[in-house]
């Protein structure tokens, strides 16, 4: 298992204080061995491994865990990233009711699924309503029927017909006169993918224009859901994905490649026969799940916390008694970098897409960084030595001028100044920001 494999490669990444090439340079390799074996598509598991190479490189290794724990969440960072980050939910009618149509292979647990999902919606207050319009598979109707009566929600099907469309129609018409807030769709599957299968789930999604079109995959058929997931999709456009039998001894890499191989995120997984068992699916829940280190994480981020809180109270003393120096201010600017490009910062905050091509700041703050690496820890904490040739020396080895070097100390000079008006108060947010 995936997680029991991390173990054992983490117990292997050694050395203090930074994570380097060499030292995870082992643990590297097992993370791809480990990915491939559980199944994960070989593409996925390239990028994978260089984004986590990146990441880990250079970082310093907090205090209070060690650097395979610093580890663990870098790979587990990854992973949720991996996973599509943020938790996906179900489209909604702008005015109800809400139709979500179900497509998927045979056997993939679209059925079940469907009674799940009804089961799980009504218990948030909704009335769903089940269509069941699987004409090939005998029984299937029944199937519905029996799952539907047992969670008290009604079904419409139309036994012996051979018109899926139309019993969707039908269904749909019905289920709106019944009131209903969400109709959910079961369709047919087929063992392969063929044009007919194809055919008729688009006809369905032509006459139905759900709000939700969410392909049922299963776990256990690792790759081939992956594939399926992407051929659904060309030729569908779903929505959204849900992962069934994760319950069972699926290795997990049908649910680590869906996001990136189709692009489209897992939206609930599926994890026993019962028809509790359902859940929203949440990146950072499968990854920790993974992982099997769940504390682990929370640990490091604990850590994180209490240096961000032991920098933030040492730089408040600094500030109050102006000693805030350039190397001080270089840390500054690194936290900021740890929170991603600044473009995805902006992101969260409404309306500043507004403002522009972001690329120019974040290369302005590149810079900066690069001017104050190129000064000695002497310069650093006295700019005020810094003389003409101490200014031509910073600026060669920085890649920059002069003229930019003396910009970036005044600029400095005019930040401390205001950080004198703010003294007694706290730091300014991101000082970092204040820069051109
Ligand atoms: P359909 O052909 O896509 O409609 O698939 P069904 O809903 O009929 O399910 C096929 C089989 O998979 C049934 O035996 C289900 O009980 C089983 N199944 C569905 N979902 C899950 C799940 O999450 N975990 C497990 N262990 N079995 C499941
Ligand atoms: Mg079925």
């Amino acid at each position: 298992n995936l997680g029991n494999r991390f173990q054992e490669i983490f117990k292997k990444v050694r050395g203090n204080g930074v994570l380097n090439e060499s030292n995870i340079k082992d643990a590297l390799k097992e993370v791809r061995l480990a990915l491939l074996e559980a199944d994960v598509n070989y593409k996925v598991v390239k990028e994978f491994v260089g984004k986590v190479k990146e990441k880990a490189v250079g970082e310093t290794v907090l205090k209070g865990i060690n650097p395979a724990q610093q580890f663990i969440k870098i790979v587990h960072d990854e992973l949720v990233e991996l996973l599509g980050g943020t938790n996906a939910r179900l489209t909604k009618a702008n005015k109800p009711p809400t139709i979500i149509m179900l497509a998927g292979l045979q056997g993939a647990g679209k059925t079940t699924f469907a009674a799940k999902l009804a089961k799980f919606l009504k218990k948030k207050g909704e009335k769903p309503y089940l269509v069941g319009a699987d004409i090939y598979r005998p029984a299937a109707m029944k199937q519905l029927q029996v799952l539907g009566e047992s969670i008290g929600v009604g079904v419409f099907t139309i036994e012996g017909s051979q018109d899926a469309v139309k019993i969707c129609e039908e269904g749909i018409t019905k289920s709106k006169e019944e009131h209903a807030t969400y109709i959910i769709l079961d369709t047919a599957g087929r063992l392969h993918i063929d044009e007919n299968l194809m055919d008729e789930l688009k006809e369905i999604k032509k006459m139905a224009r759900p709000q939700e079109i969410l392909l049922v995959v299963d776990a256990m058929t690792g790759q081939d859901a992956v594939n399926v997931a992407s051929k659904f999709n060309e030729t569908l456009n779903i929505d959204g994905v849900v992962v069934t039998k994760l319950d069972g001894d699926a290795r997990g890499g049908a649910a680590l490649s869906i996001k990136a191989v189709s692009g489209k995120p897992i939206k609930f997984i599926g994890v026993g026969e019962k028809l509790e068992d359902i859940e929203l699916f949440h990146p950072d829940r499968l990854a920790s799940r993974i992982l099997g280190m769940g504390d682990v994480v929370s640990l490091v981020e604990k850590a994180q916390e209490a240096i961000d809180e032991d920098e933030a109270k040492r730089l408040e003393e600094k500030i109050k008694k102006q000693e805030f120096d350039l190397e001080d201010f270089l840390k500054q600017l690194q936290n900021i970098k740890k929170l991603g490009p600044i473009s995805n910062l902006l992101k969260m905050i409404p309306g500043a897409n507004q403002i522009g091509d972001l690329a120019p700041a974040e290369k302005e703050m590149k810079k900066v960084e690069a001017i104050i690496q190129s000064m000695t820890k002497e310069e650093r904490s006295k700019p005020k030595i810094i003389n003409a040739s101490r200014k031509k020396r910073i600026a060669k080895g920085s890649g920059t001028n002069v003229h930019e070097v003396n910009k970036l100390l005044q600029q400095f000079e005019q930040m401390k100044k205001m950080m004198k008006m703010f003294s007694g108060g706290s730091m300014p947010k991101i000082p970092g920001m204040k820069f051109p």
